[in-house]
């Protein structure tokens, strides 16, 4: 495999700075609404907010990977005396929680980091600075990336199998 150079990009989080404002939220999913900007729920934001505030838990978590089952071990944190419940702190659109998945397909959802903006809307609209952003370029060998569809229609597998999935395509190729 061939080596690359390859920009990683860091959202910092301190959670001792976030509100609770959710203005994250709101701008990820209008960034990505379709059109663009045309409309904002929370429940298609690829960051959501943990909150408690009775324990002052406020945790801005970002998407990450689809993963198709549950792990059967959890881990609970406690952090500066605050105890998270278990999968709190976890990235992964997850059979076991509706967090980070698109509410009317249940497609997994997965931060992009804007792709092609100069910098997270999400940090851009932090006003309480709790989140950053850092770049750096490192070298690491080259591997294939799962663009949304492949993502979309891995899931859809998972779900439904493959030749039921198959048959759909198919049947939708035909009515054109
Ligand atoms: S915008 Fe910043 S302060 Fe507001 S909820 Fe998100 S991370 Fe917290
Ligand atoms: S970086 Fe962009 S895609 Fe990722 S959570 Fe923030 S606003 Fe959403």
């Amino acid at each position: 495999m061939s080596k690359v150079k390859k920009k990683i990009k860091v959202i910092k989080i301190d959670v001792d700075k976030c509100n609770g404002c959710r203005a994250c939220e709101l701008i990820c999913s209008s960034f990505h609404a379709s059109p663009k900007y045309s409309s904002n729920n929370p429940e298609r934001s690829r960051i959501r907010l943990i909150r408690d505030p009775i324990k002052d838990i406020y945790l801005p978590v970002y998407a990450g990977e689809y993963t198709p089952s549950e792990c059967t071990g959890r881990n609970k944190y406690v952090l500066d005396g605050r105890e998270y419940s278990e999968c709190d702190t976890c990235r992964a659109s997850c059979p076991s929680r509706s967090l980070f998945k698109e509410p009317d397909s249940g497609l997994p959802l997965k931060c992009d980091m804007c792709d092609g903006e100069e910098e997270p809307l999400c940090v851009t609209w932090c006003l309480a600075k709790a989140l950053t952003y850092e770049e750096r370029e490192e070298e690491r060998e080259e591997e294939p990336k799962l663009g949304e569809m492949e993502i979309g229609l891995e899931s859809l597998v998972h779900r439904h199998g493959l030749q039921k999935v198959m048959d759909t395509i198919a049947r939708l190729s035909k009515k054109g």
